[in-house]
C-alpha cells in the first residue's frame, strides 16, 4: 500500500478512530507524533521520522492541562492553530487531531498513570504532577490512535525515558522511536517556549547548549571527577544575572539516576529559568574507558 495523500483535521474522537481504521484497512501502518502545539522545525522533524517509518501519520495538538502546575504557563502557551495546520498539511500529515480539554477530561476524570521511579529526579522536584499529566495522556492519545509507532524527541530526555518505560511496564504494542533534538544555527535547542524570551534573555539563553558543549569538551580533555565537571557547568550559566539554575546534572542514560563516577555514557541534564521562562536542554555524553 502507498501511503495515503489525505489531509483531516477533526477534534472528535470517533472520527480519529474512523480514519485510521479506514486506513488500517487500505493497508496503512499508522504513526503517531504527539505535540502542544506552537510548532517547529524541532516538531516537524518527528513527523518527517514518522513518515519514513509508516504510512499514515497522526499528529495531535493539545495544550494538555494536567501536566501544567498551576502557577505555570497554561493560559499564555501559544497556540498559532492555523500556521499549525498549514505546516502539517504541508509536512505531509494525514490527521491533525486537534481535541477540547472535555473530551479528554470528562467531568469526574480521576484515572492517572503514574510510572514512579524514573519521574522522581531532575524534572520531577520542580513539576511534581507533571509527569503524571504526560504519561497519563499519552497513553490516552495511544488509546485513542493506536498507532504502530509513536515518535518523541530527545529534547525532554526525562519524558521519553518515561514513555518508553511505560510502554515496557504496561505492554503497550508499539514502537517508540526517540528522534534527535533540533538547534537553531547557534545550538539553542528549538522550544515552543522560545517566543517567550526577549533578545537580552535569547543571547543568555545560548548557554545551556554551550555549558553541555562544554561538558563533552572538558570530559574529552580528560576531567573525570564529576562534581568538579557540574561546577564548571553551573559557572557558564550563572554568570548570567537572568538565568537561575533549577538543575545541572550528570545522570546515568536508563535510570537517571544522578552520578558521582564516570561512565562510558551518560547524560547531561539541565533546567534553568531565564528570566520568566523555564527551559530545559540535554546532551548525552560519551568517554572511553
Ligand atoms: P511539545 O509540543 O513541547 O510537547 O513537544 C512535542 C514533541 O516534540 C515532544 O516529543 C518533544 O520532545 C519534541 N520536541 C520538542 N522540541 C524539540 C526539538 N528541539 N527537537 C526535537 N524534538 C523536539
Amino acid at each position: 500500500m502507498s501511503r495515503s495523500a489525505e489531509f483531516i483535521v477533526t477534534a472528535s474522537i470517533p472520527e480519529v478512530r474512523q480514519a485510521v481504521a479506514t486506513a488500517r484497512v487500505n493497508g496503512c501502518t499508522i504513526g503517531c507524533v504527539p505535540t502542544m502545539g506552537a510548532l517547529h522545525a524541532g516538531h516537524m522533524s518527528l513527523v518527517e521520522e514518522c513518515r519514513k517509518r509508516t504510512d499514515y501519520v497522526v499528529a495531535t495538538i493539545f495544550v494538555n492541562p494536567s501536566q501544567f502546575a498551576p502557577q505555570e504557563d497554561l493560559t499564555k502557551y501559544p497556540r498559532p492553530l492555523e500556521r499549525d495546520l498549514q505546516l502539517c498539511r504541508e509536512a505531509g500529515v494525514n490527521l491533525v487531531f486537534v481535541p477540547e480539554v472535555p473530551a479528554l477530561y470528562p467531568p469526574g476524570f480521576q484515572s492517572w498513570v503514574t510510572v514512579e521511579e524514573v519521574t522522581k529526579p531532575l524534572e520531577g522536584l520542580f513539576r511534581a504532577t507533571h509527569f503524571r499529566g504526560v504519561a497519563t495522556i499519552v497513553l490516552k492519545l495511544f488509546n485513542i490512535v493506536q498507532p504502530d509507532v509513536l515518535c518523541f524527541g530527545a529534547k525532554d530526555y526525562q519524558q521519553q525515558t518515561m514513555i518508553r518505560r511505560m510502554v515496557r511496564d504496561l505492554d503497550l504494542p508499539v514502537e517508540i522511536v526517540v528522534c534527535p533534538t533540533v538547534r537553531e544555527p547557534d545550538g539553542l535547542a528549538m522550544s515552543s517556549r522560545n517566543v517567550y524570551l526577549s533578545s537580552q534573555e535569547r543571547a543568555s539563553a545560548l548557554a545551556l547548549s554551550r555549558a553541555l558543549q562544554l561538558g563533552q569538551d572538558r570530559l574529552e580533555a580528560g576531567e573525570r571527577d564529576l562534581s568538579r565537571l557540574v561546577a564548571e557547568m553551573r559557572s557558564v550559566l550563572t554568570v548570567h544575572p537572568k538565568i537561575t539554575v533549577d538543575y545541572v546534572s550528570l545522570s546515568d542514560p536508563d535510570t537517571l539516576i544522578e552520578l558521582t563516577e564516570p561512565q562510558a555514557e551518560m547524560v547531561a541534564l539541565i533546567a534553568a529559568r531565564v528570566g520568566p521562562t523555564r527551559l530545559i536542554d540535554n546532551r548525552v555524553l560519551r568517554i572511553s574507558m
